[in-house]
């Protein structure tokens, strides 16, 4: 599809109380929150104040490379989450887009081996996902310009 799918800061701000609102209309409590990063360290961040809830922390998965391009299979970086702290938690793990919904597989899959429970939280899922997260805001099955990576790096300025 050539036309994108632009999410603006404002959205993001609106977007990120209305998973948290879809989460604690659930009935889930989740005592930690997980990143997917980086694309979920922003979501994650807004989701768990929106929740009130203080736990976070981080698993790095690279796969994309480009637009529409990626490696063979998601790749955990380090470093990885503390897993023995996690023992008995719930977790919610949040990520920017499940697209084609391996990045988020493998994570669902890495927490639920030591997390006694475990929901996802996407801000936007493709129709071709191989998980079905539990809290999704928007679907769609476009190419997403998310607010945190519109622009390059920045650069130094001239002149300093
Ligand atoms: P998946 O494993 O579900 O194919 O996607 C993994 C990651 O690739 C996402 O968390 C996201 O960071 C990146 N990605 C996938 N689709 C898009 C997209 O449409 N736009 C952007 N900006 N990143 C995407």
């Amino acid at each position: 599809p050539e036309q994108r799918e632009v999410l603006t800061w404002d959205l993001f701000g609106e977007a990120s109380r209305e998973l948290a609102q879809q989460v604690v209309d659930s009935g889930f409590a989740p005592d930690v929150v997980v990143a997917v990063a980086r694309g979920g360290l922003l979501p994650a961040g807004a989701i768990s104040y929106a929740l009130g809830t203080k736990v976070c922390g981080a698993l790095n998965v690279e796969f994309y490379t480009g637009v529409d391009e990626r490696l063979l299979e998601p790749t955990v970086l380090p470093p990885l989450l503390d897993t023995a702290a996690m023992h008995g938690l719930r977790a919610l793990v949040v990520d920017d887009v499940a697209d084609t919904g391996e990045t988020l597989a493998l994570v669902q899959r890495l927490v639920s081996q030591h997390c006694e429970e475990v929901r996802t939280a996407v801000l936007y899922a493709k129709p071709h996902s191989v998980v079905d997260p539990d809290f999704v805001w928007r679907r769609t099955d476009r190419w997403i310009t998310f607010p945190w990576s519109a622009q390059e790096p920045v650069t130094a300025r001239a002149g300093r």
